[in-house]
């Protein structure tokens, strides 16, 4: 199903893409890497995992081949993430590459800050345009607990090198679980005001790799809203304006934060994103169970148009909508992947498929 050719402000032709349920390709989110220098208890807690093989890997023309052929059909959002995209060598070069790409308007990293220091000016140099940094609790003793590593300040330092790089529009992404991080709200509130930054408060979520999920450890959106208001008063909705999973609010003195709410109020109506692992990998859904192998095709000489092809022809018969089955379809006690699959294909782990 494709809708008329629209033209690109640097010339050639696009086409834009869209799925089974009408929803356009809009945002691709490419995973540099598995790895990670944290072990966040709600993403991969265990010390080993069944890494993906190094020669897997796409070198950073492969990124840019198959990136074209999804901006050919319609994104225009890119996003970095990983595991820790920051891990990935010449991180700065890949940005620099994406943000000379034509058609490209929305290009961003998430990252959990832990090298951001290192990294800000030359990601900003390079084109980078944001960044949001992963931040569950401005406590370092909870860090730790909940990360394993002992690097909160660095991640702090991180925030504050970004902020002084120029790299406006930060965004500062918390999971919230119920009996570690919920009576942090206000404050992490408060260090985004001071940044600044937009907080956006994540619902914890039953993907792949988070095994020690469960329904009670969910501080749900209404209970933020609650939260947030017994503390600073009436907090009024922003209308919907975008695709971004965030829903807006506003506090009474006018600053801005959002909450992500996958778990109990899931937005796949409205979902244009799809996501890459860092070998080659494509998801249509953070839930999908399995994806299309782009490596092979582009190591086996695939031109562009045959890249778009196939990834059209997948993408039209797109009907995915995970979390809205998920939230038909849990049952007490019993997670979304169970660890011998995880074992079996790292595909189905979360830090594999980017956040
Ligand atoms: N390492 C980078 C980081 O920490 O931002 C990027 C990858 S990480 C997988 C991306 C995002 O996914 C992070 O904001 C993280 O908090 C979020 N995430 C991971 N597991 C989650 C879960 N079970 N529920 C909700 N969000 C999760």
């Amino acid at each position: 199903m494709f809708d008329a050719r629209v033209s690109v402000a640097a010339g050639g032709s696009r086409m834009k893409a869209v799925d089974g349920l009408g929803r356009p390709l809009g945002s691709l989110r490419i995973s540099l890497t598995d790895q990670c220098n944290l072990r966040c208890r709600y993403c991969m807690p265990e010390d080993e995992y069944a890494w993906l093989p190094r020669r897997d890997l796409l070198s950073f023309d492969e990124i840019m081949r198959i990136t074209e052929a999804f901006v050919s059909l319609g994104v225009d959002r890119v996003r970095l993430t990983g595991g820790e995209p920051l891990l990935r060598d010449g991180a700065a070069d890949l940005v620099r590459r994406l943000a000379g790409l034509p058609g490209v308007r929305d290009l961003a990293m998430t990252t959990n800050g832990v090298l951001l220091a290192r990294h800000a000016e030359s990601l900003r140099d390079a084109g980078l345009r944001r960044v949001t940094v992963s931040l569950d609790t401005l406590r370092p003793d909870r860090f730790r607990a909940l990360s394993q590593r002992a690097t909160h300040h660095e991640v702090l330092a991180g925030v504050e090198a970004a902020a002084a790089a120029g790299l406006d529009g930060m965004k500062i992404d918390t999971v919230v679980v119920r009996g570690v991080n919920d009576d942090e709200l206000a404050d992490l509130l408060e260090f985004g005001r001071a940044v600044p930054a937009e907080v956006r408060f994540i619902e914890y979520m039953d993907v792949g790799g988070a095994t020690e999920w469960s329904p009670e450890l969910v501080y749900s959106r209404e209970e933020i809203l609650a939260s947030l208001t017994a503390h600073y008063g009436p907090i009024v909705a922003l209308d919907r304006t975008s695709t971004a999973p965030a829903d807006r609010f506003v506090l009474p003195d006018g600053s801005v934060f959002g909450i992500v709410s996958s778990t109990t109020q899931p937005f796949c109506a409205s979902c244009d994103r799809s996501r890459l692992t860092a070998d080659g990998m494509w998801l249509r859904c953070l839930y999908a169970r399995s994806g299309l192998d782009l490596r092979t095709p582009v190591r086996s000489g695939a031109g562009p148009a045959d890249l778009r092809d196939l990834i059209a022809g997948v993408w039209r018969h797109r009907r995915d909508r995970g979390a809205v089955d998920r939230l038909g379809a849990r049952s007490p006690g019993a997670v979304f992947v169970n660890v011998e699959s995880l074992k079996r294909d790292p595909h189905l782990e979360m830090h594999t498929r980017g956040g």
